[in-house]
């Protein structure tokens, strides 16, 4: 078997370890596209256990959303698939918003190449999104031409052929292609498939023996739309149908309508003649949106929002403006911004102040503002038991200092990454064994004693916060 995952996680893999795409989709079917896109998509898989997932999710607060709301449903779709799987733990993979994010997309999707999906049929993935449509399609400058040119191709289709749309995650190329199919659905045979779906449909119709379906299938069709090409990274054999497949189609005045990452010449694993192909017709790029295209997709998209929801939670020009200035990679990212704050206002019934919102989009920014530190969590905490630092620090085993000893160690442990001989550190060089001692206490406290919850609580929101009014 091919297997991409890390030779040190060979060992801890079952032979059928579970299909976290298969559950991806259906948790967007159970729990919805909304509730999915906000947070759901967030999850990654990292190793299944005799019987518990591990998986991970980019921020605690991503985290404490979910386990608080979502966990149940989760763990439902997970047991349908692997019934002795029991509980789910989740761990914080802080990721750190640079260039990474590609390396990141690229290995995800080379992992789920090898995983199978059930009961699919070509049909089933020839799904168009009904609301990725033109007139819903916002432009400025830096995706104005891509947007023209995509108009121009379903107003007239052969004229620029292939089509060739390329630009970074989230800038919109899926959005245009479904706005082009949704035209030119209306009077002819439309394909539309990610690049990663092609291969493999490939693979398996060579395994059933049904490469003459295939090579029907796909050169019949009037228009055949490809996701993402980079992602094709097939063997010869799959590189040759495809390249046949092309050249048929345009033989007989299809149109080709290809999305990318990157431009033609800098795919990799693709073949020189196929590259030559592509930019053989019109080549169009989208850019990152500027401030002013920032600006208009997110008051539409709260505009959008205020329609379906009544006007109940108005998102205030304030947030608006922070999320056009702060989130500037991708547009994706600003609608999944936006979802999330209307998902919270929801909630708790009430808009979030700016650093309440910095808390709810703190992995989708470039913030660092949010990082807790350990002096902060000793500060409030002694503010709040009202003893001095002092008091706190020193050794002596007082009832009224060990208390508040125990909760700063407790919330350090739980707010912060910080290893336990890190924190004994931080509290006079306490033993690690001293620290575990005092959050097993307080856990246990907390069992029993709402007093204590009510006070970890309120200290996690002024420590999280700064402010103690804002209560999550
Ligand atoms: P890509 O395929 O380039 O990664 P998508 O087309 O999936 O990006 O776009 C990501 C999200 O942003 C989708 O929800 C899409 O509808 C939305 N989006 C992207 N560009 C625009 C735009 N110009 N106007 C409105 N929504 C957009
Ligand atoms: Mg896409």
């Amino acid at each position: 078997m091919n297997n991409t995952f890390s030779d040190k996680n060979l060992n801890t893999y079952k032979p059928t370890t579970i299909n976290w795409t298969l559950i991806q989709s259906e948790m967007r079917s159970k729990l919805g596209l909304e509730i999915y896109e906000s947070w759901l998509k967030k999850i990654n898989f990292v190793e299944e256990f005799n019987n518990y997932l591990l998986l991970s999710v980019p921020t605690r607060f991503i985290r404490d959303w979910i386990t608080s709301r979502y966990l149940d449903q989760i763990l439902q779709v997970v047991k349908v698939h692997k019934k002795d799987l029991v509980r789910i733990e989740f761990k914080i993979s802080e990721l750190k918003k640079d260039g990474n994010k590609d390396v990141e997309k690229f290995s995800s999707n080379e992992k789920r190449e090898n995983i199978s999906f059930i009961k699919d049929s070509y049909l089933q993935y020839n799904r168009i999104d009904p609301n990725k449509r033109f007139q819903n399609f916002i432009t400025g400058l830096s995706n104005k031409l891509a947007y023209e040119a995509s108009l121009k191709v379903s107003e007239n289709i052969s004229h620029y052929n292939p089509f060739y749309i390329y630009g970074g995650v989230g800038l919109g190329k899926t959005h245009l292609l479904n706005a082009i199919g949704l035209e030119l659905k209306k009077k002819n045979k439309v394909m539309f498939i990610s690049a990663e779906r092609f291969m493999y449909q490939f693979v398996k119709s060579i395994k059933a023996n049904e490469m003459v379906k295939f090579k029907e299938y796909f050169r019949n069709t009037d228009i055949l739309l490809i996701d993402d090409i980079q992602f094709m990274n097939g063997k010869e054999a799959m590189q040759e149908e495809f390249f046949h497949t092309f050249n048929a189609l345009l033989d007989k005045g299809s149109q080709i309508i290809i999305s990318a990452d990157r431009p033609p010449n800098k795919l990799s694993r693709i073949q020189e003649r196929i590259k030559s192909r592509f930019s053989g017709g019109l080549v169009v790029d989208i850019q990152k949106p500027d401030y002013e295209l920032r600006k208009k997709i997110v008051n539409s998209k709260v505009e959008e929002l205020n329609n379906l929801y009544s006007e109940q939670f108005k998102i205030s020009k304030e947030i608006q403006d922070f999320i056009s200035t702060e989130i500037t990679t991708s547009i994706r990212e600003i609608v999944g911004a936006i979802n999330r704050i209307i998902s919270f206002s929801r909630i708790y019934n009430k808009i979030p102040s700016v650093s309440e919102t910095k808390v709810i989009l703190k992995d989708l920014l470039n913030l660092t503002e949010n990082k807790v530190s350990i002096d902060s969590i000793q500060t409030t905490v002694c503010k709040f038991f009202k003893i001095s630092k002092n008091e706190m620090l020193s050794s002596r085993r007082s009832r009224y200092l060990v208390r508040p000893r125990q909760t700063a160690i407790y919330l350090t442990k739980i707010l912060t990454s910080k290893s336990l001989p890190e924190i004994g550190r931080e509290f006079s060089n306490r033993d690690h064994t001293t620290i575990i001692h005092s959050v097993k206490t307080i856990e246990k406290l907390k069992e029993n004693d709402p007093d204590m919850v009510n006070n970890i609580n309120k200290l996690k929101n002024q420590i999280l916060y700064n402010n103690k009014e804002n209560e999550i």
